[in-house]
Order: C-alpha cells, then sequence, then structure tokens
C-alpha cells in the first residue's frame, strides 16, 4: 500500500505521516529531505542552489548518508531546498529513488508531488495544510525548542515564500491530486490529526 501525503511547509505532514506508518507497519520517506539534502551540498561546494547545472550533478551524485545530515532544517537548507526543487532535472533525478523506496514494501511517502507525480495510483491521498499563522507559530516554538533564536516574522516570512515558490514553479507544483482528501489540521493538535487521519485511511481502505 502506498500513502501519499501532500501539502505546504509546516503543516503537520511529517509528524503525521511517521505515525501512521508506524501505525500500520510501513516504511516512511520524508522526501522534502532528499530536496534538502542537495540544496545542502550545492551550498557546501561554495554553488548556487538556482544553477541547475550545479544542482542536477549534486541530485545524481545523492547518498543515504546525506539525508541523515544534522544541518539539512536550519532556514539556509529550507530555501536552498526550495530552489532546487523547481529544477526539472534535479526532479527527475530523485523520481526514481522514491519510486523504488514505495515500491519494495509499500510506504508512506510526504512531500509535495507525491500523489501527483510520484505515485498518482497511491491507494490513499491526502493533502495537508493549516492557515499560515498555524503552521508558522508551530514551526516557530520547534526551532526555538532547538535553540535556534529565528522571530516568528522571519518563520512567517519563509513559509509564506517557499508555498508561493513551490506552487507557482512549472516543474510538479504543490497542487492537492483530485482524488485526495483535504485534510485541514489548523485546529488539530497532533494527536487529534493522528487519529482522524487514522480513520480516514482505514474507512477509505476498507
Ligand atoms: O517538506 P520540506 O519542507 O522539508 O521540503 C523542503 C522543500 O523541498 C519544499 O519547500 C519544496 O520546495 C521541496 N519539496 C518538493 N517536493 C517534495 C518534497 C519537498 O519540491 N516532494
Amino acid at each position: 500500500m502506498i500513502i501519499a501525503i501532500d501539502g505546504p511547509a509546516a503543516a503537520g505532514k511529517g509528524t503525521l505521516a511517521r505515525r501512521i506508518a508506524a501505525a500500520l507497519g510501513l516504511p516512511y520517506l520524508d522526501t522534502g529531505l532528499l530536496y534538502r539534502a542537495v540544496g545542502r551540498l550545492v551550498l557546501e561546494a561554495g554553488g548556487d542552489p538556482a544553477d541547475p547545472v550545479a544542482a542536477t550533478a549534486a541530485a545524481r551524485a545523492l547518498r543515504a548518508e546525506d539525508f541523515a545530515r544534522g544541518d539539512l532544517r536550519d532556514a539556509a537548507a529550507s530555501k536552498a531546498a526550495s530552489q532546487v526543487a523547481s529544477i526539472p532535472e534535479v526532479r527527475a533525478a530523485l523520481l526514481a529513488f522514491q519510486r523504488r523506496f514505495g515500491n519494495e514494501n509499500g510506504a508512506v511517502l510526504d512531500g509535495r508531488d507525491i500523489g501527483t507525480i510520484i505515485f498518482p495510483e497511491a491507494e490513499i491521498k491526502l493533502f495537508v495544510t493549516a492557515s499560515l499563522a498555524a503552521r508558522a507559530g508551530r514551526r516557530h516554538a520547534e526551532l526555538r525548542a532547538k535553540g535556534d533564536e529565528v522571530t516568528l516574522e522571519a518563520v512567517r516570512a519563509d513559509l509564506a515564500a517557499r508555498d508561493e515558490a513551490d506552487a507557482r514553479r512549472a516543474a510538479a507544483p504543490l497542487v492537492a491530486a483530485a482524488d485526495a482528501i483535504l485534510f485541514d489540521t489548523t485546529e488539530m493538535d497532533a494527536d487529534a490529526a493522528f487519529s482522524r487521519a487514522l480513520a480516514l485511511i482505514k474507512a477509505r481502505a476498507g
């Protein structure tokens, strides 16, 4: 079984996807980490993440240990991820890895284009959203808990800019699949989102 969980940044996809995967005994892949790792590799080499040649070379050279780095969640990696993600050759280079991962034993994958491009035939598709204010508040609290001194306003601006870039790009833009279940977590905490999503999945999967 493939469960595709897409949506804008900081809507709660990652926490939800991880818990659903654990509950159903499925492998989990955070596909954002692939783009973050590519962006980070380009930055580290002194390149420009918007440069298709540098970004595509990094995507083709990506190794499993690159996803395990500790510096993939900061603002620089987020911005670089969004930049490399708009390059069609980068997306093409990462597509086979994602499909192989899912096809091995089934999986829960979260990202932006899982239900539209990577697994259009996924049995279950959730499109997870929340208001910008709710998403910014959650991401801000998460970063502060890690000791990051970033302001709420900066987090909000970063999320808005990434959402805009993800939704407007020509290559695999952020959009809900026609057959996705829309799931708004603005008024839900993580436990409520998990139990409701699991109930929806069980109902849909029979
Ligand atoms: O999900 P996360 O915020 O970690 O993703 C980082 C960036 O990677 C997103 O802003 C988006 O530009 C890109 N991305 C993507 N497609 C995916 C996952 C992430 O374009 N499937």
